[in-house]
């Protein structure tokens, strides 16, 4: 489904120039939900941004059902992690979660009912009529949430998306990420800093090394597909899972490449 092959991203200052990122290479099958974890400042933000057409690659490239990448493709979906610029304030939530779905030509009865869908989804049903300046950090970011999921995009990319939101919150976001997952078989990448997040979440975890970025390890979560916040949380494999992928992220800063198969949890 997505293919990112010898991606480099050189960012031309005036000043410097910075190389956010290497030389990154992996592919993302069909219906697959990937968790992509490293340190803060290793590129996560920019490769997304590189995989969602805004942002021209210096070298590789990333191609969407084998076509390259040039600009945003239809389909696809991006959760921003700076939720408060990516909602226009002028406009009521309901018109902002149904903007996309204007230019994607759905007609108005079947808009109302995805709009409606998705904000009673994220527990949002009732701010319709809100503006976002009118509403809290984590509340604007699941309207953000809303919209994406309103979309029924074929790929969701998200950035750390809850990263402002509260504990409880949280919790109950990655479950709705993992239900609408299941029901619309949706190919997802989600970007997070969380190890324990990423374990819980993820079919598959891409390490990421700390700058110059590289990817270190991609590891296969065979947790059962079923999963809930208590229980798979205090599964010995997740806990097994959640300290492998610990090391890994301690070794990239190392700069130490993983030994192949050795380490293998
Ligand atoms: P992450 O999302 O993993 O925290 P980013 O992709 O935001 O990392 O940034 C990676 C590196 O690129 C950082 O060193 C950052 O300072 C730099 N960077 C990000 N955006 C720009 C930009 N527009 N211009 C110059 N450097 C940038
Ligand atoms: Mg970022």
């Amino acid at each position: 489904m997505l293919d990112v092959q010898g991606l480099r991203k050189v960012y031309d200052g005036r000043q410097r120039q910075v190389e956010a990122v290497r030389d990154l290479t992996f592919t993302i099958d069909d219906g697959d939900l990937v968790c992509l974890v490293g340190p803060s400042g290793c590129g996560k933000t920019t490769l997304l941004k590189c995989m969602a057409g805004l942002l021209p690659p210096t070298s590789g490239e990333v191609r969407l059902r084998g076509r390259a990448i040039t600009g945003p493709p239809p389909g696809m979906a991006v959760v921003f992690q700076e939720y408060g610029r990516s909602l226009f304030p002028w406009m009521s939530v309901r018109d902002n979660v149904e903007l996309p779905l204007r230019q994607k030509r759905i007609a108005r009865g079947k808009r109302r009912e995805l709009v409606d869908e998705a904000l009673a989804a994220v527990g949002l049903a009732d701010t319709h009529n809100a503006y976002p300046w009118q509403l809290s950090g984590g509340m604007q970011q699941r309207v953000a949430i809303a919209r994406a999921v309103a979309y029924q995009p074929d790929v969701l990319l998200m950035d750390e998306p809850f990263a402002a939101v509260d504990a409880q919150t949280r919790a109950d976001l990655e479950d709705l990420i993992r239900q609408l997952w299941q029901r619309l078989g949706v190919t997802i990448l989600f970007v997070t800093h969380d190890i324990d997040e990423a374990v819980y979440l993820g079919q598959r975890v891409l390490i990421l090394s700390s700058s110059p970025t590289v990817v270190q390890e991609s590891l296969r979560i065979d947790l059962p597909d079923t999963r809930d916040q208590l229980h798979t949380r205090a599964e010995p494999r997740f806990t097994q899972l959640r300290g492998h992928v610990y090391e890994q992220i301690q070794a990239a800063k190392r700069g130490q490449r993983p030994p192949a198969q050795a380490g293998r949890p």
